[in-house]
């Protein structure tokens, strides 16, 4: 009993390392959507199979919800109405039959409903019950893992995987639905709101959504509404909309101009924005979830001054990529990939090189911290669950995107994007009809390209094995540059930065296999020669490249934690923080003092005295100098004499440490990092080391 698109849940992480927002897109998936199938005109929308139409009168005070619902399906084969078993059914028919006995399954209650031919068919059902309290102090996690439909006065959420109204089980349907709701509240539906009235008595708005979709989210809460109507490409009007509690009501004009910048934005790189509004709606509880038409992030998200330049235009996006065309799931999600490559990665790239670079690096580190085999390949990533699938599926993807630019030229690389968009517009579209448009675009076959990034696990391993100057002291300058990496070999352009006494020579070579020697004329006389100086390959950096960041300790499966308190409130301070940093039940061994450490990434947490007692006994570097003295805890990175890497947590106190308990886990990105009670104060990554090679 399942949907017959998969909900996607993924995250943002480690935004400027302050918060994790998450980015988890509802995809609204036409029962009219074909895969692979390639056409001059998008298909017109054929009639849904199933429509519902909905009322729903909502009390978020007393959590209650009262709905009817007539559901119209045009097919005579058997169906599976669902309902959360939390609800009440106070009158349900098929046609002129009463329900027959229900069955319950989880936390779900389901009827049998024999096929019928005669069409269409009619259920009703008026149903309500009770809603859970709305618990504002759940963490973003919490809010995602929670399936309940949570109601108060400061907002009501009820997610689609609730079951807060009946659907048929593995049906698109398009929907028409009421909002009803005292005084003082709000209430939106993706979808165009048709209608709208307010009076003492309450509110009342009407949405449609034309398109068979996955499911439908319901979100309510006392808002403040700001409407702005902005004209897309075609001088069609879009509604922009700002749903927000009272408290950031003054955000709003900036959100709306924002909203209208990114829209203008993808129009122009893309094409036609596909619906006919955009809501941001802001949540008492801290998520950020899109879907189509809107996206709803928490309150205190949205005060953070950088969201409306980060995560707002990802959200946008999404209208695009993922809630326009959908991915293709069985096969992979590119959607995500796609989304960060054109958001985040773009927005770096007009702040500056440099900016660019540094979430290239950032990449490329997080990928470094995981342990070999640990990823998955592309095709496999449907969504997000955790720190490995994140790294690949939203990381190795943009990259892979960034080399495919960086191959095709921009020109090439946008026009295919503007084809795929006019072709794929509201289908199931998979990686290969990515790659279909890629071709076309530019006349290249590129089967091994994208075969090599979506169907490998892990990352080419570079190095260079040798350079030397072939004619030194002559009027060219030649330098001989020799290249491995692992078996099989993939093909890469290799960018190769040859150093010389005027600035540097960047040239691409050509690698197909294991160990290939090249060789380059140089104008200048060369001094060093540097592996991908600007990093935009897609490899895993080599130990050396890049020094071990926190992050690892918390990715790789292979670690192994040691809580160096034996009892009492640092003891169990010492437990939680590990399992919140490792999201897991840590693997813990007992503290080995100088008998030699497990050969795995290691995890120490301790107070102060204990921690610098532990290293010195292990014969490893004590505390860092950038970070005595500081803070009320402290946590670095170390590169044991074994190649491991040792990640240690030290507090003053119990209290100290369990400060970190929140915070911690969101500075993966981090070698070091300092803390005044759950306050970051200092913090840093130790810098990564180029490659080099000298010549002489
Ligand atoms: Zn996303």
């Amino acid at each position: 009993m399942k949907r017959l698109m998969p909900r996607v849940r993924s995250l943002t992480w480690d935004l400027r390392g302050v918060v994790c927002l998450l980015c988890s897109m509802l995809v609204a998936s036409p029962a009219w959507a074909t895969s692979s199938a390639t056409s001059d005109v998008a298909p017109a929308p054929v009639p849904a199979e199933v429509q519902y139409e909905i009322t729903v009168r909502l009390d978020p005070v007393a959590r209650r919800i009262e709905g009817r619902s007539v559901i119209t399906a045009n097919t005579p084969e058997e169906l599976t109405l669902v309902i959360g078993r939390r609800f009440e059914v106070m009158h349900g028919r098929v046609d002129a039959e009463p329900f027959g006995p229900a069955v319950t399954m989880g936390r779900m209650r389901a009827w049998r409903i024999l096929g019928h031919e005669k069409l269409p068919r009619r259920i009703e059902i008026h149903w309500r019950g009770e809603l859970a309290a709305l618990d504002t102090a759940l963490d973003h996690h919490q809010t995602l893992g929670r399936n309940e439909p949570a109601s108060g006065e400061a907002g009501t959420f009820l997610p689609d995987s609730s079951g807060w109204y009946p659907y048929l089980a593995d049906k698109l349907a398009s929907y028409n639905l009421t909002i009803e709701l005292p005084a003082g509240q709000r209430g939106i539906v993706p979808g165009r709101l048709a209608e709208e009235t307010e009076t003492a008595e309450g509110y009342r708005a009407r949405f449609e959504f034309p398109a068979p979709t996955g499911g439908i989210d319901l979100m309510a809460g006392p808002y403040a509404v700001e409407t702005r109507t902005v004209r897309g490409a075609g001088g069609k009007p879009i509604q922009l909309r700002t749903y927000f509690h009272p408290a950031i009501a003054d955000l709003a004009p900036a959100y709306l101009d924002s909203v209208k910048g990114y829209l203008g934005l993808y129009e122009k790189w893309i094409g036609e924005y596909p619906f006919t509004e955009f809501s941001v709606v802001s949540s008492p509880t801290p998520t950020g979830f899109g879907m189509p038409t809107l996206t709803y992030l928490g309150v205190e998200v949205l005060r953070l001054p950088f969201i409306r330049t980060t995560s707002l235009g990802h959200e946008v996006l999404h209208n695009w990529w993922g809630n326009g065309v959908y991915p293709d799931y069985a096969k992979g999600n590119w959607s995500e990939g796609l989304t960060t490559f054109m958001a985040d990665y773009a927005y770096k790239e007009r702040e500056s090189d440099e900016a660019a670079r540094d979430m290239r690096r950032g990449w490329l580190r997080d990928f470094a911290a995981l342990a070999p085999g640990q990823d998955k390949p592309l095709t496999s990533f449907t969504s997000r669950l955790h720190g490995a699938t994140q790294i690949v599926g939203y990381n190795k993807a943009a990259m892979l995107f960034l080399m495919l630019r960086d191959m095709l030229g921009q020109t090439t690389f946008d026009r295919a994007l503007q084809t795929f968009w006019n072709e794929q517009r509201f289908r199931i579209a998979s990686w290969s009809d990515l790659r279909q448009a890629f071709e076309t675009a530019s006349g290249q076959n590129l089967g091994p390209f994208f075969d090599q990034w979506l169907t490998r696990a892990g990352a080419p391993v570079l190095r260079i094995a040798d350079a030397a100057l072939a004619k030194p002291g002559s009027g060219s300058h030649r330098v001989t540059v020799t290249l491995e990496q692992g078996e099989p070999a993939y093909r890469l352009r290799v960018p190769i930065g040859i150093r010389t006494a005027e600035g540097e020579e960047l040239h691409m070579l050509d690698l197909e296999s294991a160990r290939q020697a090249f060789t380059v004329d140089v104008r200048n006389r060369p001094t060093q020669v540097i592996l991908d100086p600007d990093l935009r390959l897609f490899r895993r950096l080599l130990p050396d490249e890049a020094p071990p960041i926190l992050r690892q300790v918390m990715v790789d499966q292979t670690t192994e934690t040691i809580l160096l308190p034996e009892n009492g409130d640092a003891r169990s301070a010492a437990e939680t923080l590990a399992s919140k940093m490792q999201n897991r039940v840590p693997k813990l061994v007992a503290r080995k003092d100088g008998n030699g450490l497990p050969a795995v990434p290691l995890l120490v947490i301790g107070l102060a005295d204990h921690v610098d007692a532990w290293l010195a006994k292990n014969h490893l570097p004590g505390r860092p100098d950038i970070m005595k003295e500081k803070g009320s805890a402290q946590a670095w990175t170390v590169r044991r004499p074994d190649g491991f890497t040792l990640a240690v947590v030290s507090a003053l106190d119990a209290a100290s440490l369990s400060a970190l308990a929140r915070p911690l886990p969101h500075y993966g990105r981090q070698s070091y990092i300092v803390f005044d009670g759950a306050k970051a104060i200092s913090r840093g990554a130790w810098p990564t080391r180029s490659q080099v090679l000298k010549l002489d």
